[in-house]
């Protein structure tokens, strides 16, 4: 029988709804499974065990008045949030030492609207710092392990995130991606992750790294439950003027089973040297089982793919400058009080509060956006930018859904890239262009590596169109033996 903790949302659910069992039982027994299992994978920098049991208590109460048909969506569900939400009255630290007191006034509306479906919140979890990293290893406090090989790192930036939801230590979790954070982790950890339309998720409260980049997203053990949560956290909202009125899609009603006609676009460019050979196997090997199920399998031509990762690293190390000036330890945050000197304790603040690679950052946007140097770089990003957006406006009308790896790596081991940032740029090479083009991308696992490490598969998709990457991302999914894979811990 499972256990408590293994259970997918939606399964959990069902027992709930059926008073099988109970949150209480179900919140229990994830923080059992997070006090058995956290010393190994550390995915978390804040544990809310009395919070949660309250959460569950009152979510037992509406089970027991409620209806099952008007009972909250996620009722009784423990989740976890990546800590670079607001979260009201608990800590947001965005695994950053500038951040260590930070204790919000107010809720993100993400993290609002997972309270009012109903969900029970375990904690919150470790990422590399402001979510500027690709392996978790950036964060202020200390790294996360890999819960499928503690010695690799879980991916990043929403590491903690990912890692939680593949050990168990929550049912499902939410994570940013403004490169890659969602999809990267996912694939590296074996678990579905989904960055939704630039706009479908409200950023009021999201912590921000690059404003026009970031996405709020769910992960979880299948499809189906990133479907629940997007639907969950999804729709406009006033407190952010980016945050579509598009409306929300029934998502859970697009997971028919049924990919026959759906065309299916792979990009030559997705498929480099470079990539480990496992990877671009096992993908052409998901592609292939698309197609054996009435998928039509379609060539495009993403010409500029090749600059997407330039692009990226001259548009988010701008936008990082601008909204990472606000920490200077004046109003919250960490400061410097051993200086009299107002300018010099802003400066202490900064320079014992940020990590390094936070530091990079800010130091390349400021470059970036200097004068004199602005036309050479950040406006040449922005006109990239535009013909990047363009292939996949070409791309879509020859296809549905683009598909390709979502890393070209499996998990590479902690410690392996720390000393050598480009190397680790380069682990969302297949990430990025999806975020600056402002569309939706999904990553599903597709297999493990000779190293039994997992590979994940990545599908892209049109503006607001993340219905279809959920139906195509499920229908793969049934059947493939390693979705039900767990790692030992
Ligand atoms: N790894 C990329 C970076 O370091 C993407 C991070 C993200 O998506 N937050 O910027």
């Amino acid at each position: 029988m499972t256990a408590l903790w293994d259970l997918t949302a939606h399964a959990a659910r069902e027992r709930l709804l059926r008073r099988e069992i109970s949150s209480t039982e179900l919140t229990q027994a994830v923080l059992d499974r997070i006090e058995s299992v956290e010393p190994q994978v550390r995915a978390y920098l804040t544990v809310t065990p009395e919070r949660a049991l309250e959460q569950a208590r009152a979510a037992d109460a509406a089970l027991a008045a409620g209806n099952p048909a008007t009972t909250p969506a996620l009722t009784g569900i423990p989740v976890a949030v990546k800590d670079v939400l607001c979260t009201r009255g608990t800590l947001t630290t965005c695994a950053s030492r500038i951040l260590e007191n930070f204790v919000p006034p107010y809720d993100a509306t993400a993290v609002a609207r997972l309270q009012a479906a109903g969900a029970v919140i375990v904690g919150k979890t470790n990422m590399d710092e402001f979510a500027m990293g690709s392996s978790t290893e950036n964060s202020g406090f200390f790294p996360t392990h890999n819960p499928w090989g503690l010695d690799r790192v879980p991916g990043g930036s929403s590491g903690g995130s990912a890692a939680a939801v593949a050990a168990g230590e929550c049912l499902v979790s939410l994570g940013t991606d403004t490169g890659g954070s969602i999809r990267q982790p996912a694939a590296l950890c074996g678990v579905v992750g989904l960055k939704p339309t630039y706009g479908r998720v409200s950023r009021y409260g999201l912590v921000a790294f690059a404003s026009s980049l970031d996405q709020i997203g769910p992960f979880g053990r299948d499809v189906e439950d990133c479907a629940l949560l997007l639907e969950a956290i999804a729709g406009h909202d006033p407190r952010d003027a980016t945050a579509s009125t598009e409306v929300v899609p029934d998502f859970r009603a697009a997971l028919t089973g049924d990919v026959r006609g759906l065309r299916v676009g792979v990009p030559q460019e997705y498929f480099i040297a470079g990539m480990e050979p496992d990877v671009s196997r096992l993908v052409r090997q998901a592609i292939a089982d698309l197609a054996a199920l009435g998928a039509e399998v379609v060539d495009v031509t993403l010409p500029h793919t090749e600059y997407a990762l330039a692009t990226y690293y001259i548009i988010a190390p701008a936008e990082c400058s601008a909204n990472l000036a606000r920490y200077n330890g004046v109003k919250y945050g960490l400061a410097a009080t051993d200086e009299a000197d107002m300018w010099r304790a802003m400066d202490l603040a900064r320079e014992r509060g940020f990590g390094a690679e936070v530091k990079r950052r800010i130091m390349l946007g400021t470059y970036a956006l200097s004068a004199g140097y602005y036309d050479a770089y950040y406006r040449k990003a922005q006109q990239a930018r535009t013909l990047i957006k363009q292939d996949f406006d070409t791309a879509f009308a020859q296809c549905d859904v683009v598909v390709g790896p979502t890393t070209p790596t499996t998990a590479f081991r902690l410690g392996e890239k720390t000393a050598d940032p480009l190397a680790m740029y380069l682990s969302d090479i297949f990430t990025i262009p999806t975020n600056i083009a402002g569309l939706p991308g999904l990553s599903v696992p597709c297999g493990f590596d000779t190293a039994g490490l997992p590979v994940g598969v990545q599908f892209i998709g049109r503006p607001f169109d993340e219905a279809t990457l959920l139906r195509v991302a499920h229908a793969y999914e049934q059947g493939q033996p390693h979705a039900h894979a767990r790692p030992a811990l």
